[in-house]
């Protein structure tokens, strides 16, 4: 079910990963990134609580084209019969002529071990995708705007409502700690970095943190985590800014790969990943135990 947010942004979330609805009920509206694959049945059982039966939004927009935003994106346009909105620079990874840099496990974590298990491959929704409009403004939503904010990936935007300050910040960073095991139960609402193997440039990521902290938003809600607000919360993002450093090892820290409208070019070398083994048969019997939890 889509939880209110603010008038008009409706958020669900789908394991670790959160789907937006943008848009009253009655009017029309925008589905905000696709959740994990598999969830096509969730997000259409939510979005028919939330505008209708036979309710379908005007779009898809993909704030980048990781697997847990773009999941059932596929599913979900054919049958809405919709197009897929995406940056620019975001389209090589969604039309199939490129993949994203390799995951980089290296620095730890939580996000990074599950990460052995998580796909980090482009995608190809062919003739779905287009580009968001040049000037910024968000199809079919006036009151809204996107932002260029790349690092997480090279085309990522996040969403901005200026009239009541409200930030989709999708995955320039998250309201939760990715790296904690304990966040996933707790969801602890902390500003921390995005998803650090999937992560390709840190110090633009910082970048387009610090674009976002200008905005002075009073109403946040990020991809990953549970949304935050109040008068207090400017402050806190500009303090996050100031405070922000990347991971201190890891394959494109340092040497980012350099991405334009073909995708990624060349890679710096992997680094060493000492615990991958390990971790990945570890991590695959924790799914296998909470798969089997849920069929119960
Ligand atoms: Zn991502
Ligand atoms: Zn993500």
């Amino acid at each position: 079910m889509f939880e209110p947010v603010v008038p008009g942004v409706g958020r669900l979330g789908i394991l670790f990963v959160n789907v937006f609805a943008l848009g009253e009920p009655g009017g029309p509206w925008l589905l905000v990134d696709a959740g994990l694959p598999g969830s096509a049945g969730v997000i259409r059982r939510a979005v028919a609580r939330r505008f209708g039966a036979a309710a379908r939004p005007e779009a898809i927009l993909l704030t980048h084209g990781h697997f847990d935003h773009v999941g059932a994106a596929r599913d979900l346009a054919r049958k809405w019969d919709v197009p897929l909105y995406a940056h620019r620079l975001e389209t090589p990874y969604l039309t199939g002529r490129s993949d994203y840099p390799p995951r980089d496990p290296t620095m730890g974590g939580a996000m990074a071990q599950m990460s052995h298990l998580m796909p980090d491959h482009g995608y190809d929704f062919d003739d779905r995708v287009r580009e968001l409009p040049a000037d910024g403004t968000v199809p079919v939503l006036r009151d809204w705007r996107w932002l260029h904010t790349p690092g997480h990936t090279p085309g990522h935007v996040s969403l901005y409502r200026e009239a009541d300050r409200v930030l989709l910040a999708a995955e320039a960073f998250a309201t939760m700690n990715l790296d904690s095991w304990f966040a996933y139960l707790t969801r602890k609402r902390e500003l921390s970095r995005p998803s650090p193997p999937f992560t390709f440039d840190w110090v633009t990521t910082h970048r387009s943190i610090a674009k976002l902290a200008a905005l002075e938003p009073k109403v946040l809600a990020a991809g990953h985590g549970l949304a935050m607000e109040g008068d207090h919360i400017a402050a806190e993002l500009r303090r996050f800014t100031e405070s922000f450093t990347p991971p201190r090892r890891g394959r494109y820290v340092g040497s980012p790969p350099v991405a334009d409208e073909d995708g990624v070019g060349e890679l710096p070398p992997p680094a060493h990943d000492p615990y991958m083994w390990r971790v990945a048969a570890v991590v695959a019997g924790l799914l296998l135990l909470v798969l089997a939890r849920q069929r119960r």
